[in-house]
């Protein structure tokens, strides 16, 4: 394959050179490609470097596990904030996976290639054969060396080992800490899954209304501000520890890119014109800074819904519902309690795009004993009677969510749980269409932010679990879930922080639930 990325994906295996290419098809699915033997010797001679300073400050991660390879990623970048200040040319980097924590053995290494057109980033599609463990990882260039991630690849599908998740999303920088992180990593799930919001597109802030600390520039619309965001996200410790303990699965939301944009509709229509443009430096900018096995940009768009399966335990989907999305309906209004406009209620309307939906459909059967929905926004029904309280939601595409869980109904999948972060509140929903609103069709666990304000005052918290739909809720504090998941039970841990604005604040169970395999009832334990 002559994509720009499979250079880099060149990787050397004893005397065995894996070409690793990383490939999406139409559909959106990745893959690996095939091997290709040849007689290169074993390398562990890190390529000589005369960087003026450490060019790893940015961290490691691991991400899209399946049974035979695991993304790595790093990106070179001696001063984050500005640029990353690298030269100007192709650098190349080793990496070294090892089952200890001494690298005393390498199982797999090899050279890859940071490329200044992609920001110095790498994504090595790391192959190591036979191993079932945890697997150790780092860089190296001259006499610089990464930090050390943990990782390993998912078990083969007649494995019904236990899995812990930690779904999370919505860390605004300015709005609150990483406490939340410093918990899930004592926890230490399997897998961690991001839902969005993994930077925030804003100004600078302000120390006097209430941030705790500053963003580096005013709002982000080329692709160096992009970096340099990421840059500012990912000098945090307590983020970069949380992604060197396990591989992380992750999706977007809109900040991204900007609040509430839909496709290439930005929020504020004065905006238009340049807006794909912005949004190709946002969308580039994301994948560089992301352990996921996609290829890069073509263009302003990329294809980052994907399946990724661990063992029989899970059939994770993992859906994109912002860059197909039609515009937000009705003048993308909020809490407002007049019926909802016509549009709202065409039946063409979609949140995730024909394509998409396709795939989903395509890709919903398996034999995994859980089906997942790794998902943006709130998809459970809280409409009003014909009021929308927030257009962003599903409830402004019910159509489209109405198709959505009626192929679930004839895909026959099994025990769907939806996972969804964005609204900055903690929540259990049960999953209905417009017809039928009876029969559960699934469960929906809405983590809240990890330090993103709260949107809706504490007091609203009796109103939201007063809706049907609605089993419980929790808006006054930032934390993440963490899901135990076996063949029989599905365990769901709620972790709140007691402050995100101040450092080191503790953090607790505020409830945990359970569905029991066959059920589409929740119930607190
Ligand atoms: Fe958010
Ligand atoms: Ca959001």
């Amino acid at each position: 394959m002559t994509t720009p990325i499979s250079r880099r994906m060149f990787l050397t295996l004893g005397a065995t050179v894996v070409v690793a290419a990383c490939s999406s098809s139409e559909e959106g699915q990745s893959s690996v490609a095939t091997e290709v033997a040849s007689t290169a010797p074993a390398t562990s001679l890190a390529p000589p470097s005369d960087l003026p300073s450490n060019p790893f400050t940015l961290g490691v991660a691991s991400g899209d596990p399946d049974t035979e390879s695991v993304v790595l990623w790093t990106r070179l970048a001696i001063d984050a904030l500005n640029g990353g200040a690298m030269p100007d040319e192709d650098i190349d980097v080793l990496w070294e996976m090892s089952t200890t924590e001494s690298f005393d053995e390498i199982t797999i290494a090899g050279i890859a290639t940071a490329s200044p057109q992609y920001g110095h980033s790498i994504h090595v599609i790391a192959a190591p054969a036979n191993v079932t463990g945890p697997l150790h990882y780092r860089f190296r260039l001259g006499d610089y060396t990464s930090p050390i991630g943990t990782t390993r690849l998912s078990p083969s599908s007649d494995s019904l080992e236990p899995l812990k998740i930690a779904s999370a999303s919505c860390q605004n920088w300015t709005a609150g800490f990483y406490t939340a992180y410093q918990d899930m990593t004592e926890l230490a799930p399997d897998l961690v899954l991001f839902l969005g919001d993994y930077i925030y597109e804003g100004g600078v802030g302000s120390l006097d209304s209430g941030d705790v600390r500053l963003h580096n520039s005013e709002e982000i619309k080329d692709l160096v501000a992009y970096r340099n965001r990421y840059g500012l996200y990912k000098s945090d410790p307590l983020l970069q520890t949380a992604h060197q303990m396990c591989p992380w699965v992750v999706t977007w939301d809109d900040h991204e890119v900007e609040n509430n944009y839909a496709s290439l509709t930005p929020q504020d229509i004065v905006d238009s014109e340049e807006f794909a443009s912005r949004r190709a430096h946002a969308y580039q900018a994301w994948w560089e800074h992301m352990p996921v096995r996609l290829d890069p940009p073509i263009e302003e768009n990329i294809t980052i819904y994907r399946q990724i399966s661990w063992g029989g335990l899970i059939n994770m989907l993992v859906l994109d519902g912002r860059q197909y999305r039609n515009d937000q309906a009705c003048g993308d209004a909020v809490l407002q309690l007049t019926p909802a406009c016509e549009e709202a209620l065409l039946p063409d309307r979609t949140m995730l795009g024909t394509m998409q939906e396709t795939w989903v459909a395509e890709n919903l059967t398996s034999e995994s004993t859980w089906t997942i929905l790794a998902n943006q926004t709130v998809m459970t029904d809280i409409r009003l009677g014909a009021a929308i309280l927030n257009y962003d939601q599903w409830d402004g595409y019910a159509p489209s969510r109405d198709r959505l869980l009626d192929v679930v109904d004839s895909a026959q999948a099994k025990n769907l749980i939806v996972l969804t972060g964005d609204i900055h509140l903690a929540g259990v929903g049960q999953l209905t269409t417009t017809s039928d609103p009876e029969t559960p069709r699934g469960i929906e666990f809405v983590t809240t932010s990890i330090s993103s304000s709260g949107n809706v005052d504490a007091s609203t918290e009796s109103l939201f679990v007063a809706l049907t739909n609605i089993i419980d809720a929790e808006a006054s504090h930032r934390g993440y879930i963490l899901h135990t998941i076996t063949p029989e039970t599905w365990t769901a841990q709620y972790r709140i922080v007691d402050d995100a604005k101040v450092e080191n604040s503790s953090v607790s169970n505020w409830k945990t639930f359970s569905v029991t395999k066959g059920s589409t009832t929740v119930a607190e334990i």
